[in-house]
């Protein structure tokens, strides 16, 4: 099996990589631009496997896009290369259509036109890797299904319905086996220190002020990031094309909740004069910031066997540990690429 992984750079894509690489024994190629998000040091663990092969290219350029499904030929195509972040996309827009609406059309197209002359005998598969937030913001009760209706919030998410959309459409109108895939906040190593978990961990470990959005109600299902890669692992071999899968870990946590904790594992690890959790800010909220997000998984359980295998309290603590043990990791990001700023106000 040979899988072109776009965004394979990428938090979870470097993770899907890992696995596919180490695990399943895959042959994987990356596509992936290198915008301030990619970072080859996540792939580092594979760097030097004969199954790994990188190729710098933008989605958008369709040119190169055809060149690498020609030279490859792929046997499927996991397709995570987008702007992931919602508060850059309040900030500017522009790039996240660019990246997740005409990058995903360009990635069709290319994949429609190689399958024209593929040769292989082996099923193709195009997953469209997405997100939980198309589905927009739910109340106190209820859980998030693959027939929930659209209704993003956030111009990141705006954009990620639309290409969800598109995928569905190249289904329905060419018949190419696309499967797409909504997920949950994912944490775990190589995240970006963007995102809540690693910002909060670093700032904690710097003795700066942990900020949470509005008064912290907000809730998010966490998933553990191998638990993501392991569940494309098995929508890539057992997904019916055509189908969307959630993929969710049960794991709902109030955005304060989840800094509490990760406060009492810095006072157990890096006891400081005084505790982590007083460290905490309560800052501006987003602006359209979802209320709560919470998965149905059970499509993707019952249907295809896949079951998460960390809890919430299990993937913190290990993400913690992982940052403690790896700054060689974040400290060039911390210091070149992004410090801790706030991102995604609207300015008035
Ligand atoms: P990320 O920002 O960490 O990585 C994105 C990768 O895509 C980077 O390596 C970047 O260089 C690459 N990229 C960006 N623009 C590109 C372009 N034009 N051409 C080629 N490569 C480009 O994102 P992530 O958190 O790993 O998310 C990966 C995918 O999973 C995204 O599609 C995202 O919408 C989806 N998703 C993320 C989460 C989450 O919690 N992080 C949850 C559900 C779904």
């Amino acid at each position: 099996m040979r899988v072109l992984v776009t965004g394979g750079a990428g938090f979870i894509g470097s993770a899907v990589c890992r696995h596919f690489i180490v695990d399943l024994g895959y042959d994987v190629v990356v596509l992936d631009k290198m915008t301030y998000a990619g970072n080859l040091a996540s792939l580092a663990p594979v760097a030097s496997s004969p199954h790994y092969v990188f190729e710098k290219h933008d989605i958008c350029d369709s040119a190169s896009v055809n060149a690498i499904f020609a030279k490859y030929e792929p046997d499927a195509v996991v397709h995570l290369a987008a702007e992931s972040h919602v508060d850059r996309s309040i900030s500017g827009s522009d790039v996240f259509v660019q990246t997740n609406v005409i990058g995903t059309f360009t990635l069709l197209e290319a994949a429609r036109s190689y399958l024209k002359t593929r040769k292989s005998a082996i099923d193709f598969r195009f997953i469209h890797v997405s997100t939980d937030e198309v589905y927009g913001s739910l109340g106190a009760d209820g859980l998030f299904t693959e027939t929930t209706p659209y209704d993003p919030s956030s111009p990141y998410s705006a954009t990620k319905a639309a290409s969800d959309h598109l995928a569905k459409a190249w289904h329905r109108t060419y018949g190419m086996p696309v499967i797409v895939s909504n997920c949950s906040n994912n944490y775990g190593p190589y995240h970006f220190p963007e995102k809540l978990i690693p910002l909060v961990i670093l700032n904690a470990l710097d003795r700066k002020t942990l900020p949470v959005y509005g008064d912290g109600s907000n809730v998010r299902d966490w998933l553990y990031v191998e638990d993501h890669a392991r569940a494309l692992g098995v929508i890539l071999l057992k997904g019916v094309p055509g189908e969307t899968y959630n993929i969710g870990g049960r794991n709902e946590r109030k955005n304060l909740d989840v800094v509490e904790q990760i406060c009492t594992w810095m006072d157990e690890l890096r006891p400081a004069n005084s505790s982590h959790h007083d460290l905490i800010s309560f800052v501006t909220d987003r602006p359209g910031h979802d209320q709560r997000y919470a998965i149905d998984a059970s499509k993707l359980e019952n249907e295809l066997g896949w079951r998460a295998q960390e809890t919430f309290e299990t993937g913190i603590e290990k993400t913690v540990r992982w940052y403690l043990d790896n700054a060689h990791w974040w400290e060039p990001l911390r210091h070149k690429v992004y410090g801790g700023e706030r991102l995604g106000l609207v300015k008035a």
